[in-house]
Parts: structure tokens; C-alpha cells; sequence
């Protein structure tokens, strides 16, 4: 078995300040956490952004890892020349390769815990499918959104993004810590398992497919002009049918959800997030699907360790 690296990534938005603020605590008493002998690399995503605290400096970072972007050479934007930094540190063939990367997201949406995996690398459902197994998490499977594109562990062979909420951004808070403490902990178990041949994969993966996302209503101006409805604010992973109102106006009217999907049922994700108010999304509606665990899932996970 190699000695696979693990990058685990914190501040890829500058706002979002708990996992970075637990990274410098972990500089500071490097045994507080227990790494299970795998060999780790720790960084600030986009540190300039943290140092401001700020999502960004120019432009996202976590949509600046296209191929588009990262070879467009007359870009000057901050985070497309942090996007080539990273890759180049730290990418598989980097001065400092990690294989797997993990990156700690906060969201401000009532979401808990959950896991983003992005399309449907087989590496990543396995290694999501046995965090989930422990943990029971949500995974939220982004794909065929082709507004949404470049996301930072795309650039890796494996890895997916922790989601803890809700917080606000820019504040320190002890759940939040806590739920990082606790999702970091088990992904480091489960990868070491998979290094030294003791994961047990489950039978399935329960995944939320993102289907679409809905922006709030606005006038000819471009201003919202309903909120998110009392009965929807904060029911994030709960299910909703045709009808169901998605948005309240100030006179009472209600704005219900029209369902132009297959499914009977969808479940909004992402309600009211507070970094998505610039990109004009109120909410993202997925659907609930159970995949059956593959066994080249597997192997293409047990593949990284023995390159
Ligand atoms: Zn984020």
C-alpha cells in the first residue's frame, strides 16, 4: 500500500470560519486529533478571502476549477491563479500530490450535517457510502446544473465536500466545531479502513440527485418579492409535493411549488442560503434516490491506495 496523502481543505470560502479556525487549533496541538497513521496535509483554501473574511476576493474559488478557467492564461482573477496554485502544490502530480481531498463548507441553511459529492465518481459513492454508513448523513449528488461548474475537488481523483449548518457566516460557534470534529474524525477512520482492508461497505447509498434550483420570485426591477414560506423556512431534507407554498408575500399570497419533475416528492436543500443570494437561488430541489452499491466502486477506492 502507498502512503496515500489526504488534503483537507478549510476557508475555500473566506467567510466560512469554523474548520479554519479548528486547523490553526490543530497547528497549535498537532495530537488534538486522532489522523489514524494517514498522512495529512492541512491549507486554507483561499487565505487572502479568510484574512478579509470574505466568500471571495474576485470571483468563487469553488467555481474556478473548470478546465475553461484554470487554462484561460489572460484570466487575472485572485482565485483562478489560487485555483493553479492549489493544483499545483497539492493536485495528484503537485509537489506535494494528495489523492483525496476533503473540503469543510459551512452553510447557513438549516441542512445539519451532509456531504456534496459532485457527478458520480465511483471512488467518491464509495468513500460517501461508508461515511454515510457511520454517520448517517445526507449526501447531496450535484450534477447536470451547467450554470454550477469547477468545483475544487474535481481536480482530485477523490473527494467530496462536509457541509455543516446552520451557522451564520463569519461567527465561531461550538456545534459547528463539534459536527466538524465529528464528520473529520470518521472520514479519517473510514479512509484508514480502506487503507488497511477493514471497510465494510454497505449493501446501498441514499443520495439527494439535485433536480434543479428555483431563484424567488422578482419584480421587472429584479427584486424579490415574496420570502421564503414560514411552513419551508428552515424544513430543509423534508419532503414537499406539487402545490406545497415555496414563497409568502407581504399581502398573504402564497407562491406554490409547480412540480414539472418525474418524482412524486422532492426535497429542498440549501433554503435561503445566504451565499447563494448573489446567485439568484432561493433553493435547490433534489430527489431522493437509492443506488445499489457497485463493487467496482470499491475497487477504483482500493485502486488510490495501490498506485
Ligand atoms: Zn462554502
Amino acid at each position: 500500500m502507498s502512503s496515500l496523502q489526504v488534503l483537507l481543505v478549510a476557508g475555500t470560502h473566506g467567510n466560512e470560519i469554523n474548520a479554519p479556525w479548528l486547523f490553526d487549533q490543530w497547528d497549535q496541538n498537532p495530537g488534538m486529533i486522532d489522523t489514524y497513521n494517514l498522512k495529512i496535509c492541512r491549507v486554507i483554501g483561499n487565505p487572502l478571502a479568510y484574512q478579509k473574511r470574505e466568500r471571495y476576493v474576485d470571483r468563487d474559488l469553488n467555481r474556478s476549477f473548470s478546465h475553461e478557467l484554470l487554462s484561460s492564461l489572460d484570466r487575472n482573477d485572485h482565485e483562478i491563479f489560487r485555483a493553479r496554485n492549489l493544483i499545483k502544490e497539492y493536485g495528484p502530480q503537485g509537489f506535494n500530490p494528495s489523492k483525496i481531498v476533503i473540503d469543510f463548507h459551512s452553510t447557513t441553511a438549516s441542512m445539519g450535517s451532509s456531504l456534496v459529492v459532485y457527478g458520480r465518481r465511483p471512488v467518491d459513492l464509495a468513500l460517501a457510502s461508508l461515511v454515510q454508513n457511520r454517520l448517517g448523513l445526507p449526501i447531496y449528488l450535484h450534477e447536470c446544473e451547467p450554470s454550477q461548474k469547477g468545483f475544487l475537488v474535481e481536480s482530485w481523483p477523490c473527494g467530496f465536500v462536509v457541509e455543516i449548518g446552520p451557522v451564520p457566516q463569519g461567527v465561531l460557534h461550538t456545534q459547528i466545531i463539534d459536527q466538524i470534529l465529528l464528520v473529520l474524525g470518521s472520514c479519517l477512520k473510514e479512509i484508514s479502513k480502506c487503507k488497511n482492508g477493514s471497510a465494510a461497505f454497505p449493501s446501498q447509498i441514499i443520495v439527494h440527485r439535485h433536480l434543479k434550483n428555483i431563484d424567488f420570485p422578482r419584480d421587472l426591477q429584479g427584486k424579490p418579492i415574496a420570502l421564503i414560506h414560514p411552513s419551508l423556512q428552515g424544513k430543509d431534507w423534508y419532503p414537499i409535493k406539487n402545490d406545497y407554498p415555496l414563497f409568502r408575500k407581504l399581502n398573504g399570497e402564497n407562491i406554490t411549488f409547480s412540480n414539472d419533475s418525474m418524482e412524486s416528492e422532492v426535497y429542498p436543500v440549501f433554503i435561503n442560503e445566504a451565499a447563494y443570494v448573489e446567485k439568484n437561488i432561493a433553493m435547490a430541489i433534489t430527489a431522493k434516490q437509492v443506488l445499489s452499491f457497485q463493487e467496482d466502486w470499491k475497487n477504483d477506492l482500493f485502486n488510490l491506495f495501490s498506485q
